[in-house]
């Protein structure tokens, strides 16, 4: 069996990596009966962003690297599609596996699903009900088209059901969680950053901003960014990795701080990362995948969203969705929660392992 995995972004390469170890561990039992292609789109690019992870998770080095970044949504999703398809053409996959939201998301699961080749989605029927956002739309599109769909959560079953998909559709538990389990333990013994920025365990709060709705705002991104200065203090300095898109507009905007406490920094590996997560006291965050971790690592998160497509977290007691404005998200700092359920339904950390044995 032929399977082309297309990742672009900094997420994608984790989930496909633990997908990745999980047909490793496949072929090492059946005889190498899955061969893995990887085509990297390049949406994201450099050693942060990209290389960093394919080095620390030892993701299998990409067959194709494409250089599809730094564009337009249209443009870039295009110019991915056309050289996509020229790729399917010739190997003719049996599957294509695609991950979570991004614009590589939807175009290697429109190449795919044109030429009449199954596409299985990681990552399945989550929702924002947010249309404004990129990601929702491709999320949208993509289970739409998909064949296979493994979803993370029962709620994200029943979306899809609601929507009047009903076959193809498993409910996996979710692959992040399991990257949460396997790296988890490696980063306690091998990253170095506590040290590095001089941070006690639970005496700093850890924030990442990336989303387009808040990056490019400039009334949004003015109050997340006056609200972290506010409540980075000498006990609790605040940790921010900078996504290379949200640089690009705090400058845009002019927006600096003199608050030593404010530590703006590269963005970090995911070994670095995880144990950032670990020993923070509190986590501020408008990415998908940083809420869940805050839940899988019990750290107590604050969304800077109006809303959230991890909806488990929050009935779990242990996300806040605080939204933009300051004077709120210091009012989510002021009420940390100190109670949090147990989740059962991201699985129990053998997500991967189930959706190579259904494929
Ligand atoms: N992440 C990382 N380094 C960073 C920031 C995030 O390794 O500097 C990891 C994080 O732990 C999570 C993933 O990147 O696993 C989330 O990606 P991102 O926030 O870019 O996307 P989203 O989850 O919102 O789609």
């Amino acid at each position: 069996m032929k399977v082309i995995t297309i990742v672009g972004a900094r997420p994608q390469f984790i989930k496909a990596a633990m997908v990745s170890h999980a047909i490793h561990t496949h072929n090492r039992k059946n005889n190498n009966q899955i061969e893995e292609l990887l085509i990297h789109t390049g949406q994201h690019y450099d050693e942060a962003m990209s290389r960093i992870f394919f080095q620390e998770m030892c993701i299998p080095t990409p067959t194709w690297q494409l250089n599809c970044g730094n564009i337009s949504h249209g443009a870039m999703t295009g110019r991915m599609l056309e050289e996509i398809e020229s790729i399917l053409l010739k190997e003719k996959p049996d599957y294509v596996l695609v991950y979570g939201d991004t614009n590589s998301t939807l175009a290697g699961a429109l190449a795919a699903s044109k030429l009449q080749i199954p596409v299985a989605h990681v990552e399945a029927g989550l929702r924002s009900f947010n249309s404004a956002m990129p990601e929702e739309i491709n999320r949208i599109l993509t289970d739409h088209i998909a064949s296979a769909l493994f979803c993370p959560t029962k709620s994200a079953v029943e979306q899809l059901k609601n929507e009047g998909i009903l076959n193809g559709v498993h409910h996996v538990g979710d692959v992040m969680y399991d990257a949460a389990l396997t790296f988890g333990k490696i980063a306690e013994q091998s990253s170095p950053i506590l040290q590095s920025l001089k941070l006690n365990r639970k005496q700093f709060r850890l924030c990442t901003v990336h989303r387009a709705e808040n990056t490019d705002n400039q009334e949004r991104l003015t109050g997340i960014f006056r609200a972290i200065e506010e409540i980075a203090t000498e006990d609790y300095p605040v940790v921010l990795p900078l996504h290379p898109r949200t640089k690009v507009c705090l400058e845009r905007f002019g927006l600096t701080s003199q608050n030593p406490y404010l530590r703006i920094i590269p963005p970090v590996s995911f070994l670095d990362m995880i144990l950032l997560e670990k020993h923070a006291f509190t986590i501020l965050t408008d990415s998908g995948g940083v809420q869940k971790e805050a839940y899988f690592h019990q750290t107590p998160c604050i969304t800077l969203r109006n809303e959230t497509e991890w909806v488990e977290t929050v009935a779990a007691g242990w996300n806040q969705i605080a939204g933009y404005e300051k004077e709120n998200i210091l009012n989510c700092i002021a009420s940390i929660p100190t109670i949090r359920e147990e989740i059962v339904d991201y699985g129990t950390g053998k997500a991967a392992e189930r959706i190579i044995s259904l494929l």
